[in-house]
């Protein structure tokens, strides 16, 4: 898949996911906007590799839950690059809390949660939506398999998704015919931030149960997303809107 002369957003880049696939979109001709909401060093870092690579990309700070914010994410690539051709909203949080413990979750969990996940895809994707008007575009966004099944980090985090994934729809169908709309969902992913700030012998029984309860019976990593991902943003992909591919090497096949 070739995205020479390309201007590509990817929001949360610093780490993860995002990072990874920063790097893929450049390696394949991409000017890409690396957006972060706080970790400025590591986004810095993605740029870093992606030039050290020969890629063309610029970093920028932006709380993608914030109207103003995502506006001026979208511009500065729109005034870097030339306009916008795909976005990829990637940017995510949680909480980690037990589904049977109902206090643990607060009214600002929610806010925060449904603030970042779908409302920041709507924001980004919105903004993003005016540049791709006379040319067309491509939106993938990055759901999970929390979206599709009550199971994952906390209750907000599921509903989001969820939410998240009939965002994606709505948006292909009022977006249509100029910009396609689609999302990708993760199973476990390995070796991101995601987990950094938890007791990792949790995460590691937590590895440890979606291996045992998958198909393919192994974690995944950033780079089992690129595939889906940049399929779904290429020109590959041209009569493809408001689908869903599930990444998550079987495991939404157990219980
Ligand atoms: P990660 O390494 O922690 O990356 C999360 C990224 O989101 C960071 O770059 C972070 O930037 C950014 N971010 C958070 N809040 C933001 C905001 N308000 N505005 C802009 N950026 C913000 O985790 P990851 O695993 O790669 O997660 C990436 C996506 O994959 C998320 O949407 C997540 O829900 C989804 N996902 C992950 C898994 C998994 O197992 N890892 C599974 C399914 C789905 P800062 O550090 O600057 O805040």
């Amino acid at each position: 898949m070739d995205f020479t002369n390309k201007s590509v957003i990817v929001t949360g880049a610093s780490t993860g996911i995002g990072r990874e696939l920063a790097r893929e979109f450049a390696r394949r001709g991409a000017s890409v906007l690396v957006n972060y909401a706080s970790s400025e060093a590591k986004a810095e870092e993605t740029v870093a590799l992606i030039g050290q690579a020969g890629g063309r990309a610029v970093p920028c700070r932006g709380d993608v839950s914030v109207e103003a914010d995502a506006d001026a994410v979208v511009r500065a690539a729109a005034d870097a690059f030339g306009g916008v051709d795909v976005l990829v909203n990637n940017a995510g949080r949680t909480v980690f809390a037990a589904f049977a413990d109902l206090d643990a979750i607060s009214a600002r969990d929610w806010q925060d949660i449904m603030g970042v996940n779908v409302a920041g895809a709507f924001n980004v994707s919105r903004a993003a939506a005016r540049h791709m008007a006379a040319n067309g575009g491509s939106i993938v966004n990055i759901a999970s398999i929390a979206g599709h099944r009550p199971a994952g980090s906390s209750i907000p985090y599921c509903a989001s998704k969820a939410a998240l994934l009939m965002l994606t729809r709505c948006l292909a169908k009022t977006l249509g015919p100029k910009i396609r709309v689609n999302s990708v969902s993760p199973g476990f992913i390995a070796e991101t931030a995601w987990n950094d700030k938890r007791d990792q012998a949790v995460v590691e029984e937590g590895k440890k149960l979606s291996i045992e309860t998958s198909a393919l019976k192994r974690a995944g990593t950033p780079k089992d997303l690129v595939g889906a991902v940049l399929y779904l943003a290429s020109e590959e992909a041209g009569f493809c809107t408001g689908a869903d591919i599930l990444v998550d090497g079987g495991r939404a096949l157990f219980n």
